[in-house]
C-alpha cells in the first residue's frame, strides 16, 4: 500500500516544513514539496502537523504488583496508546523471584502475543542476580535486542536491589552495550518513615507522599550517578519529580557525563495536595515517586526546556480506583502504586507545553519521540520523519478541542488523572508502519499488528530490518 500525506507541517526535533510525505509499504520513501507521485491513498494534511509517532519508554502493562495486576493488558494499553499518538513503547519485563531473565522474557512475550496494536520492546527489571538471574545472562541480553535494564533502589523487600547488585549490573552494562535505568529513591530510609507513620496511626493516602520526601529521591539519584561514573556505564534516571533530583542530573550533564533523566506527564500537573482529596480519592494519585509540592512543576518545565531532562514518559501503570486502589483503604502502604496516562501524554504536553509557550513544537517531538528513540536503540528507524524510517506517523490537528475524561479514554482504568481538562490539539490519524491504526476517533486496525522490536545497543543506530521490505 502506498500513501501520500499532502501539505502538512512536517515536524521533527530539528525542523518544521510544509511538505508531502510519501509512504511506500511500511516506510517513508520520499519527503518533498508538491511531490509528483501516484499513491493508492492521499491524506490531505493542510493545516495539520505531521509528527513522528510518539515513543513511550516507560509503561507497565499486564504487570503483577501489590497483590493485584494492572488493569490494562497489552491490548487495552496499546489501543489507548494508539489513540494518543504513541506508536511504540518499551515495557518493563519484571524478573520474578528465582526467575532467569529468559524465563521472565518468555512470560512477557506471551502477554503481548496476539494482542498488540503498536510496536514494542522490553526493558528487563533486574530484581536478583544471585538466584535465577546471573551476571552472565545479563551480559547476553543486548544480543537479543534487550538493550536496557532497570534496577529499583526502592520498594524494600519487594523489588529493591542493594548497591552491590546495582553496581555489578552497571559494570556489566559498561561492557555489553546496555543502558542502565534506575528508580531512584532511598528505599531503606522510606521503609523507616513508613513504619513510623503507620505506628502513629497515619494511614491515609497523603502519607504515601509524606513518607517519600524529595531528599530521598535526590540522594538516590546522586548515588546512582556517582556509581555509574565509576562503573563507566550510561545511566537513565526514570520518573524524575523534583529539584533535589534534577540538580545532580543537570550537574552531571554539564560535566559531559553519560547521564540522562526522564520525567512523566503527571508530575507537571498533579501535586501533593491531590493525595489529600477526601473520600479516598487521593488514592488515584498514589504512585512512586509521589507527586511533589507544586513549585516543582516549574522546575520540571525548565528542566525539559534546557535538556537537564531529556524525555517525557507516562509510567502508565493503571489500577482501578474502585476495587484495586481500595485494597489500601485502611493502610496507604497497600494501595497499588501507579496511575494511567498512556493516552494523554501528547495532548497534555502539546497543550500546556507548546500552546502555552513553555517548549517549542520541535522540543515536544524531541522529548516524546526522538530522544526516547535515540536513548533506547530505536533511532533512526523510529522517532523521526525521515526517508527510510518506519512510517509511524501522527497527523495531528492543532485546532481540535477535547476534554480528557475516563468516560472517553480507551484505557480500562476507571479514572483519568486529568479528568475534565480541556486541551486544544489532538491526533486525527495515527499510522504504524504505513497502516492506519486510528482515524477520526475510530480504531481501524485489529490486535496483532504490533511487532516486537529488537533494539540496538546503546548509542548504535537501528536499521530497518530486511523483513519489513518483504511484507
Ligand atoms: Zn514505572
Amino acid at each position: 500500500m502506498s500513501l501520500l500525506i499532502k501539505g502538512g507541517l512536517v515536524v521533527t526535533a530539528a525542523d518544521a516544513t510544509v511538505a508531502d510525505v510519501f509512504v511506500d509499504d511500511e516506510r517513508i520513501s520520499l519527503i518533498g514539496v508538491d511531490l509528483d507521485v501516484q499513491a493508492e491513498r492521499t491524506i490531505d494534511a493542510a493545516g495539520k502537523y505531521v509528527l513522528p509517532g510518539c515513543i513511550d519508554p516507560h509503561t507497565h502493562l499486564d504487570m503483577p504488583f501489590g497483590g493485584t495486576v494492572t488493569i490494562d493488558d497489552f491490548e487495552s494499553g496499546q489501543i489507548s496508546a494508539a489513540f494518543g499518538g504513541t506508536t511504540c513503547h518499551v515495557d518493563f519485563c519484571i524478573q520474578g523471584q528465582g526467575q532467569t531473565f529468559a524465563q521472565a522474557l518468555e512470560i512477557w512475550h506471551a502477554k503481548a502475543n496476539g494482542k498488540t496494536l503498536i510496536d514494542y520492546g522490553f526493558h528487563i527489571a533486574v530484581t536478583d542476580l544471585h538466584d535465577g538471574g546471573s551476571l552472565e545472562e545479563l551480559e547476553s541480553l543486548p544480543e537479543q535486542g534487550i538493550t536496557s535494564y532497570k534496577l529499583f533502589m526502592a520498594y524494600k523487600n519487594v523489588l529493591q536491589v542493594d548497591d552491590e547488585t546495582l553496581f555489578q549490573a552497571m559494570e556489566v552494562a559498561a561492557g555489553s552495550g546496555a543502558l542502565v535505568m534506575v528508580h531512584a529513591e532511598n528505599g531503606d530510609a522510606i521503609d523507616v518513615l513508613v513504619k513510623q507513620a503507620l505506628a502513629a496511626g497515619h494511614t491515609e493516602p497523603r502519607y504515601h507522599a509524606a513518607t517519600r520526601p524529595p531528599e530521598l529521591e535526590g540522594e538516590a539519584t546522586n548515588r546512582a550517578i556517582q556509581l555509574a561514573r565509576i562503573a563507566g556505564c550510561p545511566l537513565y534516571v526514570v520518573h524524575v519529580t523534583c529539584k533535589e533530583a534534577v540538580d545532580p542530573i543537570r550537574r552531571a550533564r554539564e560535566q559531559g557525563w553519560r547521564v540522562w533523566g526522564e520525567t512523566c506527564t503527571q508530575y507537571f500537573f498533579v501535586d501533593e495536595t491531590f493525595l489529600a482529596r477526601p473520600s479516598f480519592e487521593g488514592a488515584k494519585f498514589v504512585y512512586s515517586p509521589p507527586a511533589r509540592a507544586k513549585w516543582n512543576q516549574d522546575v520540571l518545565w525548565n528542566a525539559v526546556r534546557t535538556d537537564a531532562l531529556s524525555a517525557i514518559s507516562t509510567d502508565h501503570c493503571s489500577f482501578l480506583w474502585d476495587g484495586q486502589k481500595t485494597l489500601g483503604k485502611d493502610d496507604f502502604t497497600k494501595i497499588p502504586n501507579g496511575g494511567p496516562g498512556l493516552e494523554d501524554r501528547l495532548k497534555m504536553i502539546h497543550h500546556f507545553g507548546v500552546n502555552e509557550g513553555r517548549i517549542s513544537l520541535n522540543r515536544m517531538v524531541d522529548l516524546l519521540a526522538t530522544q526516547p528513540a535515540k536513548l533506547f536503540g530505536l533511532y533512526p528507524r523510529k522517532g523521526t520523519i525521515a526517508v527510510g524510517s518506519d512510517a509511524d506517523i501522527v497527523v495531528f490537528d492543532p485546532q481540535k478541542r477535547e476534554t480528557l475524561s475516563a468516560s472517553r479514554h480507551h484505557s480500562k482504568c476507571d479514572y483519568n488523572l486529568y479528568e475534565g481538562t480541556e486541551v486544544t490539539g489532538a491526533p486525527e490519524i495515527v499510522l504504524l508502519r504505513g497502516k492506519v491504526l486510528v482515524e477520526n476517533g475510530e480504531l481501524v486496525a485489529s490486535p496483532g499488528v504490533g511487532r516486537f522490536v529488537r533494539r540496538a545497543k546503546f548509542g548504535e543506530p537501528l536499521a530497518a530490518p530486511a523483513e519489513a521490505v518483504a511484507s
